[in-house]
C-alpha cells in the first residue's frame, strides 16, 4: 500500500470493501463472454465475426468484446464515466486485453475511439473510450488516430431509449476530418460498452462509405 492509498484508501467499486477497485471476491463473479457473438443478432458467432447473413453493406464485421456489463464491471465503467481512475481503468484494458485472443480481426488495423461532442468532453474533462484506444493500440503496438471520426451533433443519451429511437437519435452524429486517410483501411470502433450498437453502426456506416474496408467494434461489456 502507497501513501495515497493510506489517506485515500481504494474501495470496490461493488461491494465497498477496501484494498482495490475491484476486490478477489467480486473479480471471480465477473462474467466474461466467452462464446463471441454477432453484432447484429448478438447470436454465437465463431471469432466474433458478424454472420454472412447478417451482414450489411456499410455495417460492422465483428465484434470484440470481453465481459457482460454487469455487477462489478458494470459500477467500474459507471464509476470511471464521471471519475478518471488509472488504476480502474487498467482493470478494464486488462479485461479487454485478455479476452483478444477469442477474436479473429483483421491484422493491421486502426484503432478509432468513438468521440464525445466536444461540449460534453469539456464538462467531462477526457473521453474514456479514447484513453481505451490509446492505450491499446500502444500495448499491441497497432496505430491509433484520433479526430479522424468527429462528432459533429451533440446527442441526447443513449441510455434508457429502445432500439429505434437509439438508431434515430445517432443517425448523422458522425463526420470525418480526412477521408483519405480511410480508404482501404481496417478499423476496430473503440468504446465502454455495446448495447444494441447503434453507436458503433452509424459510426461504422460513414467509415465505410469513405471506402474502408473493414470496421470492427470493441467494447469492454456486452449490455
Ligand atoms: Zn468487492
Ligand atoms: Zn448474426
Amino acid at each position: 500500500m502507497d501513501f495515497l492509498d493510506f489517506i485515500f484508501p481504494k474501495t470496490c467499486v461493488s461491494c465497498g470493501r477496501i484494498g482495490a477497485y475491484i476486490c478477489k471476491s467480486c473479480f471471480s463473479k465477473i462474467e466474461f463472454v466467452e462464446n463471441p457473438v454477432c453484432p447484429e443478432c448478438q447470436r454465437q458467432a465463431i471469432g466474433g465475426k458478424t454472420h454472412s447473413g447478417c451482414q450489411k453493406r456499410y455495417g460492422l464485421d465483428g465484434l470484440i468484446v470481453a465481459t457482460k456489463y454487469k455487477g462489478p464491471v458494470k459500477a467500474a465503467i459507471q464509476k470511471i464515466k464521471y471519475r478518471f481512475a488509472w488504476d480502474l481503468h487498467k482493470i478494464l484494458l486488462d479485461l479487454i486485453a485478455d479476452s483478444l485472443w477469442r477474436f479473429d480481426f483483421p491484422k493491421d488495423v486502426i484503432l478509432l475511439a468513438i468521440p464525445l461532442h466536444a461540449r460534453r468532453e469539456n464538462w467531462r474533462g477526457f473521453n474514456q473510450a479514447e484513453i481505451l484506444a490509446k492505450d491499446l493500440a500502444r500495448r499491441f503496438g497497432e496505430k491509433y488516430q484520433s479526430r479522424l471520426l468527429i462528432r459533429t451533433a451533440d446527442t441526447k443519451t443513449q441510455v434508457g431509449l429502445s432500439r429505434e429511437k437509439r438508431k434515430a437519435n445517432i443517425r448523422g452524429a458522425f463526420n470525418l476530418s480526412q477521408n483519405s486517410k480511410v480508404k482501404g483501411q481496417n478499423f476496430i470502433l473503440v468504446d465502454d460498452v455495446f448495447t444494441t450498437g447503434a453507436t458503433m453502426k452509424e459510426a461504422a456506416k460513414v467509415l465505410k462509405h469513405a471506402g474502408a474496408k473493414s470496421v470492427w467494434a470493441l467494447a469492454v461489456a456486452l449490455d
